[in-house]
């Protein structure tokens, strides 16, 4: 199936331009979701990252601490690489029965660290970037989630940056104005998948 990559900094507006797609009908995959079902209670990664990672990134209902879990990341890149290395394939794995299980003319599927990790690349006929400024999204994030601003500063400082991941675009989206805004932008890209997706692959 025709597939499309959606990604974008942290606060750019994925999931907000996913949900203009979605409601085209296009199917949305999204691979933050997925990690949180991966590791919420039941889900197919707990008992991995508890094996590797120990009872001090759980909390005392069984649950995972993911704070603890992201502070211990985030201080050591062996950690995060081993928490990669449990998350990765398995995101993947579940992503591409996702889409297998769809009928649609195209899909979308949300990668925050497409450019970062490069491991959807051989999956995807299209990369879509949601673009603005680092202020704004330094401003979004604040709001949304009610961390400091050097702690955001820092989670940008963690990803690629505009340029790279600019870089790596088939289409842009510029989320800087109205949420509003993004509809007629959204509308004509659709369109356009609807008509590559048409053309059938040699
Ligand atoms: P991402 O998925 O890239 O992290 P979101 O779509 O969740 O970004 O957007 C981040 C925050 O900014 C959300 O709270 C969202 O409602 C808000 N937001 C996104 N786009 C706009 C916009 N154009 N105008 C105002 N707020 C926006």
């Amino acid at each position: 199936m025709f597939t499309v990559g959606l990604t974008g900094g942290i606060g750019s507006g994925k999931s907000t331009v996913a949900d203009c797609f979605a409601a085209h009908g296009v199917p949305v995959i999204d691979t933050d979701v997925i990690a949180r079902d991966l590791t919420a209670p039941g889900g197919a990664a707990l008992e991995a990252i508890r094996a590797v990672f120990g009872e001090t990134v759980m909390r005392a209902d069984g649950t995972l601490d993911r704070a603890a879990l992201r502070r211990r990341v985030f201080a050591d890149t062996g950690e995060r690489r081993r928490l990669e290395a449990i998350l990765h394939p398995r995101i993947r794995r579940a992503v591409e029965q996702a889409r297998a299980a769809l009928t649609a003319s195209y899909v979308l599927i949300v990668i925050p660290l497409l450019v970062e990790t490069d491991g959807y690349r051989d999956l995807l006929n299209r990369v879509l970037v949601v673009d603005c400024p680092e202020e704004l999204q330094i401003a979004r994030v604040m709001a949304r989630s009610g961390l400091a601003r050097d702690e955001v500063v820092a989670m940008l400082a963690a990803q690629a940056g505009r340029v790279q991941r600019l870089a790596a675009a088939d289409d842009v989206i510029v989320n800087t104005a109205s949420p509003e805004a993004l509809r007629s932008p959204v509308a004509a890209l659709h369109r356009r998948y609807q008509t590559l997706a048409s053309v059938p692959s040699p």
